[in-house]
């Protein structure tokens, strides 16, 4: 991947009324890194004046815990965030993804791949492309298809402009070879049905981004605006541990929990904000400054 530094600020030509969302799957309660996430998007959606919308992401039944949708959302309730539309279920989406996989097939965009992900870690081999039809009967992925020579290069709003070459990236995934849509897929439907503008989501997701504008073309739907803000991570660097991550934020105070997200946001809340979540949220929308956040791929936790 290579990057540039960007400016961080918005322009594009995005002309939509503003559209955002926080998409968590709920294979874990909200933790540091995520919560950070999600006020990131929601601080963004209100500064500009727009809607802001949940979306539970629980494809992957084999990892979803049960009760940590409704968790999740009522820890956002009780810090003064809550979906502006009704909460959207992907597990009830099930014949839009189908549908949309039968679209790529009909326009020859996907093919199917046997490679398990032993043998390659996670990308086809390459046998796979060449071959349609020889592998009827066994268990298969269905794979978009890149062009050979393929760039993808987008305008993220916090990195600057960044490029990928497809090759390396591999063919996506679109579907598992258990019948279950792939989140790359997924996700791109339903940005597209809710009219989402802007992605407001954590830099671990920035390497999907751009497997996800080619699908959204290869679907013929808009692509949204990108703003993928800093990892959290611990004090000396490295990844957040295990145990902060299954550290529940429902147990701590609403107040100091926003307090300390807006800090790893890089916004600087006054000393004399009164301690109330609604109090702080205005404030925090009234300065939201996504600059500071500009070309930061990680954030550390206080020592
Ligand atoms: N559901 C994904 C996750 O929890 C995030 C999807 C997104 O924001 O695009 O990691």
């Amino acid at each position: 991947m290579k990057n540039s530094t960007g400016t961080g600020t918005t322009a594009t030509a995005e002309s939509r009324p503003y559209r955002g969302r926080f998409a968590p799957s709920p294979t874990g309660r909200l933790h540091r890194g995520s919560l950070v996430a999600a006020l990131a998007s929601f601080l963004d959606a209100r500064a500009h004046a727009g809607t802001w919308l949940i979306r539970i992401e629980d494809l992957d039944a084999a990892r979803n815990q049960p009760g940590v949708d409704q968790s999740i959302l009522e820890t956002l309730a009780s810090l003064h965030m809550s979906s502006d539309a009704p909460v959207l279920h992907q597990s009830a989406r099930l014949e839009v993804y189908a549908a949309a996989l039968e679209q790529l097939r009909h326009a020859d965009l996907v093919y199917r791949c046997t490679c398990s992900r032993s043998e390659t870690g996670g990308a086809c081999s390459g046998r796979c492309r060449d071959q349609a039809g020889s592998t009827a009967g066994v268990p298969a992925a269905w794979r978009l298809r890149f062009a050979a020579g393929d760039t993808v290069t987008f305008q993220d709003r916090v990195l600057g402009q960044l490029q990928f070459v497809c090759s390396e990236l591999g063919d996506p995934v679109v579907y598992r070879r258990d019948g279950v849509p792939a989140y790359q897929l997924a996700v791109v439907i339903d940005d597209a049905a809710q009219g989402i503008t802007d992605v407001v989501r954590g830099a671990d997701l920035v390497d999907s981004t751009a497997w996800q504008i080619r699908i959204a073309q290869a679907l013929g739907l808009r692509i949204p605006r990108y703003a993928h803000i800093p990892l959290v991570v611990e004090p000396d660097g490295s990844k957040l541990s295990k145990s902060r991550q299954s550290l529940p934020i429902s147990g701590l105070d609403p107040a100091t929990t926003l307090l300390q997200s807006l800090r790893l946001l890089r916004q600087q809340p006054p000393a004399h904000l009164e301690a109330a979540p609604a109090a702080i949220l205005e404030w925090a929308v009234r300065h939201w400054d996504l600059t500071q956040l500009a070309g930061l791929r990680t954030v550390a936790l206080p020592a």
